[in-house]
């Protein structure tokens, strides 16, 4: 993929939607989950996971 440089760069980061980045239920920024869109950290993704009935790989 070969880069371009844009002329005029205003948004410095490409930003989808406010906190798209973070957990959608805490908000927290670490330890996300982005696998199957679930936007979770790791203690919000084990608590819906459970609820999903996502079974734990451990
Ligand atoms: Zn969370």
């Amino acid at each position: 993929m070969a880069q371009k440089k844009s002329k005029n760069q205003k948004t410095p980061e490409k930003i989808y939607g406010r906190g798209a980045n973070e957990c959608q239920m805490c908000g927290r920024k670490q330890g996300l989950v982005r696998r199957y869109k679930i936007m979770l950290c790791r203690q919000c993704f084990r608590e819906s996971a459970q609820k999903i009935g996502f079974k734990k790989m451990n």
